[in-house]
């Protein structure tokens, strides 16, 4: 035993520990996409794996004078993003379950805004169609779907879409990124998340106080003219007492709301997360 060569030993444990780290290190990044993001995973990484996806669905809308048409979108994605990868650290619903997030679908059902330039809305028609085909499409992969939706607009086509994908035998379900107490559009909530998504794009400049009636009153005028027959900016809300440390806030509620839904996975008959 004394006559063996120390440096030898070491030397062949070093190299069968490094070979070996490196055999396990390749098969691991063959066979799970740690990169989260269903766009830049390669199809060959997807078969090994129980690949489920979130998928962002907002719209490209009117948000008043001072955010960016497409923050339902970006609040969908982000909330998308950071719930995927908590279920992917917490391995829920269960282990071995690999979370992506898909590219977002970034145009819905906004005809109340259409009054208002910027606003490209594909009706509630077109989106449940939409929705539908995408769900058939991904359904022969992936294993759940979730839709993580940024408007309220796109609820009726939701729940047609997913409930009629659920029907047929596929495993998909919607939650939505809402806060409790929440104004209705491009007001105190929406404008607090954007100031912690992405502060370089809210013009704090030009907002305004919008119209701050409970939305459930201003709905009779609204389904008659829109958002614009109840405010000229086009703001439900006031984004002036928003702030970057409320839309933390409120981004974790929602991340921790969607998290809660899609671990539990117990859906309602249209296909929303409880
Ligand atoms: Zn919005």
């Amino acid at each position: 035993m004394f006559g063996r060569p120390v440096d030898t030993v070491e030397k062949s444990s070093i190299e069968a520990v490094t070979i070996g780290a490196r055999q396990v290190n390749s098969a691991y990044h063959r066979q799970v996409p740690v990169l989260g993001e269903l766009g830049s995973a390669t199809s060959s990484q997807l078969p090994s794996t129980s690949s489920s996806i979130l998928i962002p669905l907002g719209s490209t809308e009117q948000h008043g004078p001072h955010l960016p048409l497409d923050t339902d979108t970006r609040i969908a994605t982000a909330v998308a993003r950071a719930t995927a990868a908590r279920l992917r650290a917490e391995q829920l619903p269960f282990a071995g379950q690999e979370w992506l997030v898909a590219p977002a679908i970034a145009y819905g059902a906004s005809g109340e805004h259409q009054s208002f330039a910027g606003t490209i809305s594909i009706g509630t028609q077109a989106l449940t169609m939409l929705l539908v085909e995408y769900g058939r499409s991904a359904a022969c992969w992936a294993q759940r779907l979730v839709f993580v939706n940024g408007h309220g607009g796109n609820v009726g086509a939701l729940t047609r879409a997913v409930g009629l994908l659920r029907s047929e035998g596929r495993d998909a379900g919607w939650c939505a990124c809402t806060s409790p107490g929440g104004d209705a559009h491009a007001g105190h909530t929406e404008t607090s998340l954007l100031l912690h998504l992405s502060p370089e794009d809210v013009r704090t400049d030009r907002w305004r106080a919008g119209n701050r009636t409970p939305l459930a009153e201003l709905l009779p005028s609204m389904r008659r003219g829109g958002v614009a027959a109840v405010s000229r900016t086009g703001v439900l809300g006031d984004p002036t007492t928003a702030t970057a440390a409320a839309g933390r806030r409120i981004f974790a509620e929602m991340v921790d709301d969607c998290e809660r839904r899609v671990a539990r996975w117990r859906l309602r008959p249209d296909g929303m997360l409880t």
